[in-house]
């Protein structure tokens, strides 16, 4: 039998999606003792990515105290690389700038981030395996139905489910879509070709390789447009179509010799026109989702989360759709500014002609490097 309400001036909330803006979201909750439910399709962690995490994403383990367990998790970025693809340096970050002015710019697996922000959702009833099959929104609350069969109700639905959430197409339709038209493989490889605290990248006509360190290992990312790397073994077309940087720079011949289990990703993102609808609510990529290239999308997931968690702190069942509209007003200009901005590099990066690639790589290196990095630092000292 269910019992309802659940308690007194609690708000029963389910959780869809335990992945950055999830689980923050859960550990926060779980510190105000508003233990929630929380389902994950996968019923795996291992695998993924590397995720480069800012201060503005990262400060929010300060309050769930595990800050410093992510600093042993993780390696500390010194300096960001850029070069054409013939291998000359055309941008040199010294990242010491924003380290002092606000943190270190963090490299962490996302399966040790997962590990680390479940540590801090012990009341959670996390529930692997599991999926939505429909959403019924009723006067003051909303019933749910899994994919077991089984039927439960919940005064708030938060949807973190990602940039493919099915939840944002359920309850509020197709969401505007930018599509880039190129794809990207990513794999790991051993830490023995590229130097251990920089993260570098190379830029050509059609092509990017980037490789980015974390703990123990290095992930590499290289990317075309789609219609140039289509056929199932990456090694083969990434190899064919990158032959010129592999010609100039041995690591990354190596690397993409080296290459084993790869996942490709579409170079796209995705803008919800609502983020609110009664008692659902959108937060992290399924809100607003950011192409990997942004290396920005994790930390705006966990900073918008923790900001949704604040205003609920203030709420109780009835006054949830009030903290919801607050959390929206909060959040969405600032986040959807960022995504702006990572669209326009990805139009900067993601350029074919040669001719259009040369006068990018002229421009990219009289790019003050210290500008670039001062933009970050005054983002992170605007309210949200
Ligand atoms: C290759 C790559 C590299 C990236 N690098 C960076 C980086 O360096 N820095 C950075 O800040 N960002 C980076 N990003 C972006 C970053 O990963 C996302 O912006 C961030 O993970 C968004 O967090 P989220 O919680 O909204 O979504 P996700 O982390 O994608 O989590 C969504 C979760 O929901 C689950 N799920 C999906 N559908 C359902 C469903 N129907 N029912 C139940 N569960 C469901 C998924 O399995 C997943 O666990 C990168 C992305 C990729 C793909």
């Amino acid at each position: 039998m269910e019992i309802w309400p659940w308690h007194a001036d609690g708000v029963k909330t389910l959780i869809i999606g335990a992945g950055m803006a999830g689980l923050t979201l859960a550990a926060r909750l779980c510190q105000q003792g508003r233990d929630p439910v929380i389902i994950e399709r996968s019923t795996s962690i291992e695998g993924g990515y590397a995720l480069g995490l800012y201060p503005v994403g990262s400060c929010v383990l300060h309050g769930l105290g595990t800050y410093e367990q992510l600093v042993e998790q993780s390696l500390a970025i010194e300096r960001y690389e850029l070069a054409n693809s013939s291998g000359r340096v055309l941008q040199s970050f010294d990242m010491s700038v924003l380290t002092a002015a606000l943190g270190p710019l963090l490299m962490v697996s996302r399966s040790d981030l997962v590990r680390l922000l479940e540590s801090s959702c012990a009341g959670a009833d996390v529930r692997r395996g599991v999926t939505v099959s429909s959403l019924n929104q009723e006067a003051e609350r909303v019933e749910v139905r899994f994919d077991d069969g089984t039927v439960e109700h919940f005064d708030l639905v938060v949807a973190c489910d990602g940039i493919d959430s099915s939840t944002r197409e359920l309850v509020f339709g197709p969401a505007s879509q930018y599509h880039s038209g190129w794809t990207l493989w990513t794999w790991w490889v051993g830490p023995e070709q590229f130097e251990s605290t920089v993260a570098r990248e190379w830029w050509g006509a059609g092509c990017i390789f980037g490789a980015y360190p974390a703990p123990g290992q290095v992930m590499c990312a290289a990317g075309g447009p789609t219609s140039a790397l289509a056929g199932s073994d990456a090694r083969a077309s990434l190899q064919r179509h990158l032959v010129n940087l592999i010609d100039h720079i041995p690591a990354v011949g190596a690397a993409i010799g080296d290459l084993r289990d790869a996942y490709s990703w579409a170079m796209r993102d995705v803008r919800s026109d609502r983020w609110v609808d009664r008692r659902v609510v959108l937060c992290g990529d399924a809100a607003v989702g950011f192409m990997p290239t942004a290396g920005i999308g994790a930390s705006n997931a966990m900073r918008a989360a923790a900001g949704l968690a604040d205003e609920l702190s203030r709420a109780d069942a009835a006054s949830v759709p009030l903290a919801l509209e607050l959390y929206e007003k909060r959040c969405r200009k600032i986040i959807e500014r960022n995504q702006t901005d990572s669209r326009r590099l990805a139009r900067v990066m993601f350029v074919r002609p040669p001719l259009l690639a040369w006068g990018r790589d002229q421009l990219a290196g009289l790019y003050p490097a210290k500008r670039a990095l001062r933009e970050i630092i005054d983002s992170a000292h605007q309210p949200f």
